[in-house]
């Protein structure tokens, strides 16, 4: 029957059915039962500001792409084994945003199964097994990415590097040997890359690709410096070697200034994964290639996903590209995404814990130092600003090697109201957290 639970019951009955390895947010962990743009609602009915989830890209539970799924849903769903508009409407729209050679998709569910087809591809293509990966990533769940994923490998309950991985170190300009204000910062972390390349060429392999996200998310809200996907990308090419953007976490126009974070850099990639916006919630991803990549993976093996390409989730994600452009939200996140950015390092002349801002459109970091010389990181005062901020109604979370950057990605529908908001309780948290004990 419809029981309705106490947090503490939901918590028990947690932990009798579902494994211990799921983590809850929070100490009190939130009961969240309703949702609308960039606002969460208790079952006590407290408003919390949701300046987490770049998932629910153009805003929580979206009139207008719940109203395409309730739509489809009487109708038909069923899988690409039969002719539908849906898939093909969707495909075209998707891929009209994409720069060409970057012309066939593949519908999947995630954005892990996106970038298993990405290495499957590389692999088919390349007819090599090694992988040249960013220290710090994380690429997804499935074994084959946990393998790709430093983030999860190097880490309490990681099996530590795989034979067929080689990691580039993280071109940081602000904790990284090279620093962002030196003009060849992206190329001398490039160099990095390419040491390795060459130490996998000395042992007689050759790369099938060289996977990096487009600005790094786990690795702490970096953006890559200039040049340094080109400089890469070029001699993974000349290696044989493809060159996939994981674009799962700040693709959609979420940078502001473009469609996609691998045009910052000024690259076309051989593959690009996408994930947790595309579907605004509901479970969709894609993989997007080249026609020469495609037509290679027809080598008389099918490739068939069951729920990938279902007429359900392409009306969702038709809907999602419609509303993004409609509402130009890709200039609302330049605009308030800038906002923020300009406040935050305002902010930072008056916060000596602020050791930098920054970011693009809404994809934000504040990387928090006890010690502007010796960055030793601020570990524990970045998680205590993100539970007082909690109290203040807003959510955020901390990410980075060393757990200390302030990770801001809200739906991005966020209003300069909301950017406001969150400015002022900020502010007013770091000087709490400033203060000596
Ligand atoms: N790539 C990146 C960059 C991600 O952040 C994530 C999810 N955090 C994934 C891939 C995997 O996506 P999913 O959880 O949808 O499988």
């Amino acid at each position: 029957g419809d029981v309705v639970r106490t947090s503490k019951n939901i918590r028990s009955e947690r932990a009798r059915h579902l494994s211990p390895n799921l983590s809850l947010s929070y100490k009190d962990p939130l009961k969240i039962t309703r949702a609308e743009r960039q606002y969460l609602y208790t079952d006590q009915g407290e408003r919390y500001l949701d300046m987490v989830n770049n998932v629910c890209h153009v805003g929580h539970c979206h009139p207008r792409v719940v109203a395409a799924a309730a739509e489809q849903m009487p109708v038909l769903n069923t899988n690409t084994r039969y002719l539908h508009d849906n898939v093909v409407n969707y495909a075209r729209e998707l891929l009209s945003t994409f720069p060409d050679p970057l012309e066939v998709c593949f519908f999947v569910n995630s954005g892990s199964e996106a970038n298993d087809l990405a290495l499957r591809l590389s692999r088919n293509y390349t007819n090599s097994e090694d992988m040249l990966i960013v220290d710090h990533a994380y690429h997804g769940n499935l074994t084959s990415l946990i393998d790709l994923s430093p983030y999860k490998f190097n880490r309490k309950g990681g099996k530590g590097c795989p034979d067929h991985v080689k990691i580039c170190p993280m071109p940081d300009g602000y904790r990284g040997p090279i620093k962002g204000d030196d003009p060849q910062c992206g190329s001398k972390y490039a160099d990095m890359a390419i040491e390795q390349l060459r130490a996998l060429e000395k042992e007689g392999r050759k790369p099938a690709a060289f996977i990096a996200e487009s600005l790094l998310g786990c690795g702490g809200q970096i953006v890559l410096p200039q040049g340094y996907l080109a400089k890469v990308y070029d001699a993974v090419r000349e290696a044989g070697g493809l060159c996939i953007a994981d674009e799962v976490q700040v693709g959609f126009g979420r940078v502001g200034s473009h469609m996609w974070g691998f045009e910052l850099q000024n690259v076309v990639p051989d593959i690009v994964t996408l994930g947790k916006p595309i579907g605004n919630g509901h479970p969709l991803g894609a993989v997007i290639t080249t026609r020469a990549v495609a037509d290679a993976f027809f080598n008389g093996m099918e490739y068939f996903n069951t729920f990938g390409g279902n007429p359900v989730s392409c009306a969702i994600g038709l809907e999602v590209l419609q509303v993004l452009r409609d509402e130009r939200l890709q200039n609302n996140a330049a605009r308030v995404g800038a906002h923020m950015m300009n406040s935050l390092k305002e902010m930072a002349g008056r916060h000596s814990l602020i050791g930098e801002v920054r970011g693009r459109g809404l994809f934000i970091g504040v990387e928090l130092v006890r010690d502007a010389q010796s960055l030793e990181p601020a570990t524990v005062e970045a998680n205590r600003v993100v539970n007082l901020m909690k109290d203040r109604g807003i959510l955020l979370s901390t990410d980075g090697p060393l757990d200390n950057v302030v990770k801001i990605k809200p739906p991005v529908c966020f209003s300069m109201e909301s950017a406001d908001e969150f400015l002022c309780a900020f502010d007013s948290c770091m000087g709490l957290v400033g203060e000596k004990p």
